[in-house]
């Protein structure tokens, strides 16, 4: 018996397969997942394991066997590279075609190597991963074909920077066998034995599912879909119940190597790991190619029994989203007694169209309503992803005759309400580590209206409060945005023109809101206006301002008369984007106005280069009793990623991502080449945006006391 080199290029396939949320659950349970990565594992919030796609197409590996005519008393799964062009949906129809590619000789006894890829496509028409098997034919080398490729993968002569410890069960490999490898060596003692192990083995494709989620977990925690690429060679045996560490090395660029060790042998029985992943812009703009969903997401929508907020109850209901719809069942003006029958509606509306909903009768109001509508999604469905705080009332009456009372109800409802729905939902979405949130404000707080002051208040207070939560929320994945719509409900028929009415339905508004609160949107931090159709971002713009009078003497209020023009002049206004920042302007008009030349530069020094110079320029006086490490993202020619850890008054500088920085700082290679030659002060860099500082705001002020560039 030979190998069949006529079977390369041979079409293989195609292979249909059909499987359900069911079967990707199976799959992480083989692999180990559990409680503490329910997104594996719980179908209201399912996301699918990226290394269930070998799993789900394992029966095209025994065709390649059976195609190239390898002896299969001799053949092992040798490597798996698994290429991936979308997140694996959470159900459906999976179609596989293919074809061997290569056959390589190793040479006599040394083995042959089939290779084979295949392509597999959703029933939907996406393109979801391309697989290239390798299969070792350890009883069919020698026939003089080809050696193949030399692969120079090569384990970073340093410590891991990141080690997963994991211990599969002993009863691992029955599990695992569920999701189609029923080959009897990993569950028949006698053919384990027979096939020369002392008892059934471990699949090595279960092997790599731990791998799978301990570098998923390490590299890019609960963004499954980012991955692009994961390739390992299958190195040796492993007995289930026996301790395992997958040790990570990061390289930069979104790409690492990786090693699964036996811990009790120290032997590698995962080897050549390399694994690639997108960033999450690119991952959120791939998804939005697919369509905008929420399946597995919920949503709280407060006022959401009429107008706006039950269209946009409606909207992400229908695309998936589990939805509370909350709503006192109050009149207009909030006076009168409450109602369920609001709320009730259109849970029912939301029910007939085959999506999930429930009603919460609570005031947002109130402190202990609006905790309990927070309750209510988690009791009810178990996670909250979405909040929309859109509850209103109206007690308009101009300014001279308004009464507390109308000043306090309105204030209570909007800037109250949104605090205390808020409150809960950010600090359950901080820890879960993602968040969309909107606020609805006003054109009447944003510009102002006639016997609105009440509403005007309390609608741009609402954009106060979205501008510091947004900096909160920031690090966490919960992004903040407010809309400002205009929409015919039952609050605005009366002002705006019947001839109008039509045209402004709160249809119109809904897909802005159903955009910022999807996993596509980048946006935080922002106003939009939506109505009819139209779409518009509202900014607070700073203007240039100019310096009034000699420096150190305060200028008299006729100066300022004077300088009046200059001082209002909007020309070349910027966005601030957090009063940190504020100075910003203010720095760059005194530098407009100085005369000293900038200091000229004789050297060019690298980027790489002050990253290796770093030791030499490090101050251990001034790192005393410091536990911190700096991560470098430097942007344009000549950047990459390096981080600076410091401990103990060492220091150690690495080419990389680390996984928890204390602060991250951002800046183009040419600005971080300035700032280390003293040319750029870093307040002013922050200042003006061209330093950006993540995590840890404070601990970034000690790296010019730490680093004497
Ligand atoms: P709407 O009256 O149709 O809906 C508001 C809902 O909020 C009502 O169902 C009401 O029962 C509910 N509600 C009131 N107080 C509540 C409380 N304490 N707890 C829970 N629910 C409560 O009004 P709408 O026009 O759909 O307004 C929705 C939001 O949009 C409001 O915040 C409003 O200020 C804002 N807004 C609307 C427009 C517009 O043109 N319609 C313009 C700007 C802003």
């Amino acid at each position: 018996m030979a190998l069949d080199l006529k079977s390369i290029g041979v079409g293989i396939g195609p292979l249909e397969k059909e499987y359900s949320w069911k079967d990707a659950v199976i799959y992480a349970l083989g692999v180990g997942a559990g409680f503490d990565e329910l997104d594996y594992v719980f179908e209201n919030r399912l996301k699918v394991l990226p290394s269930f796609s070998i799993a789900s197409v394992f029966d095209f590996l025994a065709q390649v066997a059976i195609k190239s005519n390898a002896d299969l008393s001799g053949i092992l799964h040798g490597e798996q590279d698994i290429i991936f062009h979308g997140p694996i949906p959470t159900g459906g129809a999976l179609h596989t075609t293919g074809a061997i590619t290569h056959i390589f000789d190793k040479g006599p006894r040394r083995g042959a190597l089939v290779v084979a890829r295949a392509d597999t496509f959703h029933s939907d028409g996406q393109k979801l991963f391309t697989n290239v098997f390798t299969l070792f034919c350890r009883k069919d080398g020698g026939f003089g074909g080809e050696p193949g490729p030399v692969d120079s993968w090569q384990a970073p002569a340093r410590e891991p920077d990141c080690v997963e410890p994991a211990l599969p069960s002993p009863e691992q490999p029955l599990l695992y066998r569920m999701s189609g490898d029923i080959f009897p060596l990993h569950v028949d003692p006698a053919f384990a034995v027979a096939s020369g192990f002392q008892k059934p083995i471990m699949h090595g494709l279960c092997t790599h599912g731990f791998a799978c989620r301990a570098v998923i977990k390490h590299l890019f925690p609960g963004q499954p879909q980012r991955m692009t690429r994961f390739k390992v060679r299958f190195s040796r045996p492993l007995y289930p119940g026996v301790p395992i560490s997958t040790r990570i090395w990061k390289l930069g660029g979104r790409r690492a190597f990786f090693q699964v060790v036996n811990e009790e042998s120290g032997e590698i029985v995962l080897d050549r790991g390399v694994v690639e992943w997108m960033s999450q812009e690119e991952s959120q703009r791939r998804q939005g190619l697919g369509g905008i969903r929420f399946d597995g997401q919920v949503a709280v929508i407060t006022g959401a029994g009429a107008g706006l907020g039950r269209c946009y109850a409606l909207e992400l209901a229908r695309r998936g989203a589990s939805v509370v719809v909350n709503d006192l069942g109050t009149s207009p003006d909030g006076a009168g007694s409450a109602s369920p029958a609001a709320a009730d509606a259109v849970v029912d509306e939301i029910t007939a169209l085959g999506g999930r909903a429930v009603a919460s009768y609570d005031s947002v109001a109130t402190v202990e309503g609006a905790e309990a509508i927070i309750r209510r999604a988690l009791d009810s469905f178990g996670r909250l992803d979405i909040l929309v705080n859109n509850a209103g009332v109206l007690r308009d009456r101009s300014f001279h005759k308004m009464q507390p009372q109308e000043w306090d109800t309105v204030m209570a409802v909007h800037l109250d309400g949104a605090f205390n729905v808020t409150r809960p939902a950010f600090r359950h979405m901080r820890q879960a580590g993602y968040g969309r949130i909107v606020f609805t404000s006003s054109a009447a707080g944003l510009y102002g209206n006639f016997g609105q002051t009440n509403y005007s208040a309390a609608k741009l207070a609402l954009v106060g409060l979205l501008n510091s939560l947004e900096l909160e929320g920031a690090r966490y994945g919960v992004q903040v945005n407010a809309v400002a719509p205009i929409a015919t409900t039952r609050l605005t028929r009366g002002i705006i023109p019947p001839r109008y009415h039509d045209l402004l339905q709160p249809e119109m508004v809904a897909p802005l809101v159903l955009y910022l609160c999807s996993e596509v949107c980048p946006a935080s931090g922002q106003i939009f206006e939506a109505g009819a159709g139209f779409f518009n971002r509202v900014a607070l713009l700073t203007g240039k301002g100019t310096v009034v009078g000699e420096p150190g003497v305060p200028p008299s209020p006729e100066d300022l008369a004077r300088a009046m023009d200059s001082i209002k002049s909007m020309d070349g206004a910027v966005e601030i984007a957090s009063a940190m920042e504020i100075m910003g302007p203010m720095l760059e008009a005194f530098q407009a106005d100085s005369s000293d030349p900038a200091p000229v530069s004789d050297a060019a020094p690298s980027v790489e280069g002050l990253f290796r110079r770093m030791p030499e320029v490090f101050q251990p006086q001034e790192a005393a009793g410091l536990d911190v490490t700096f991560q470098f993202e430097i942007s344009g020619e000549g950047g990459g990623e390096w981080y600076a850890c410091i401990q103990d008054g060492q220091l150690q500088v690495r080419e990389g991502v680390h996984d928890s920085p204390t602060t991250t700082i951002e800046m183009s290679a040419v600005d971080f080449l300035d700032f280390a030659a003293g040319k750029l002060d870093a307040m002013q860099a922050y200042t003006t945006g061209r330093l950006k500082i993540r995590g840890d705001l404070m601990k970034s002020q000690l790296i010019e006391k730490l680093f004497a560039f």
